[in-house]
């Protein structure tokens, strides 16, 4: 016969931690999604950057600060810089 023990594979353990994609849209270049926010829990820093236009942007968090935080920062700041 030699039929073949067909072994199954066990399915790809799916990791639970999901790596965030945050990422906002540039208001300088206008591209959607082209903002990636990082936080430097350690250093109480946010920085933000678009891929496109290489506009950056640093500002200080805490510990409740999230990526939408460093973001409306950054907006702020640049509705400040435009007055
Ligand atoms: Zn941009």
């Amino acid at each position: 016969m030699g039929r073949r023990k067909s072994k199954r594979k066990p399915p790809p353990k799916v990791k639970n931690i999901q790596k965030m994609a945050v990422t906002f849209n540039c208001p300088f270049c206008n591209h959607e999604n082209s903002c990636e926010v990082k936080l430097d829990r350690q250093r109480n820093t946010g920085y933000i950057s678009c891929g496109v236009c290489l506009e950056d942007f640093s500002t200080n968090i805490n510990y409740l600060s999230e990526a939408i935080d460093v973001y409306s920062d950054w907006i702020d700041a640049c509705e400040s810089a435009n007055n």
